[in-house]
């Protein structure tokens, strides 16, 4: 696995956990502006994770590593992104999997999980690198209603 230091996420929160994750996924950008990404091509996507919270739960977690792998390496692996219709389209650009949607999208599928957790982690950022000179990354705007 790529050993890499990630932009920093400046936060107050007592607890900060990153999850790491690789995957092999093809897809498309169904526009023409797109050029030769309009035609299914692969990347091996390197993933970042960045949770942070200030309390564990009852297993000393901030959350469980295994369930991010499995919200997003288990779902999206070895797969074609723009198959996941219920996560990506191919008429509304805010949902064709570009860097930027993908990072959007994964952050929205961790953060609807944490929010469940009665611990109430934070996906504070995702980062998504696309190819080796190439990376994006989402981060919510900030909730001033939260203890950060
Ligand atoms: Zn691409």
């Amino acid at each position: 696995m790529l050993q890499q230091i990630y932009p920093q996420v400046p936060h107050s929160y007592q607890y900060e956990l990153n999850k790491d994750m690789q995957i092999a996924a093809a897809h498309y950008i169904p526009t023409a502006s797109a050029g030769k990404c309009r035609q299914v091509h692969g990347h091996t996507y390197f993933i970042n994770v960045t949770v942070a919270g200030n309390e564990l739960d009852e297993s000393g977690f901030l959350v469980n590593f295994q369930v991010l792998k499995k919200l997003l390496h288990d779902k999206f692996d070895h797969t074609v992104l723009n198959d996941h219709k219920e996560v990506f389209s191919d008429e509304d650009s805010n949902h064709f999997p570009t860097t930027e949607v993908v990072a959007r999208k994964m952050w929205e599928a961790i953060e609807h999980h944490l929010q469940t957790l009665p611990n109430s982690p934070t996906c504070l950022q995702i980062f998504v690198r696309e190819t080796p000179t190439s990376y994006c990354i989402y981060r919510p705007k900030r909730d001033c209603s939260k203890n950060e």
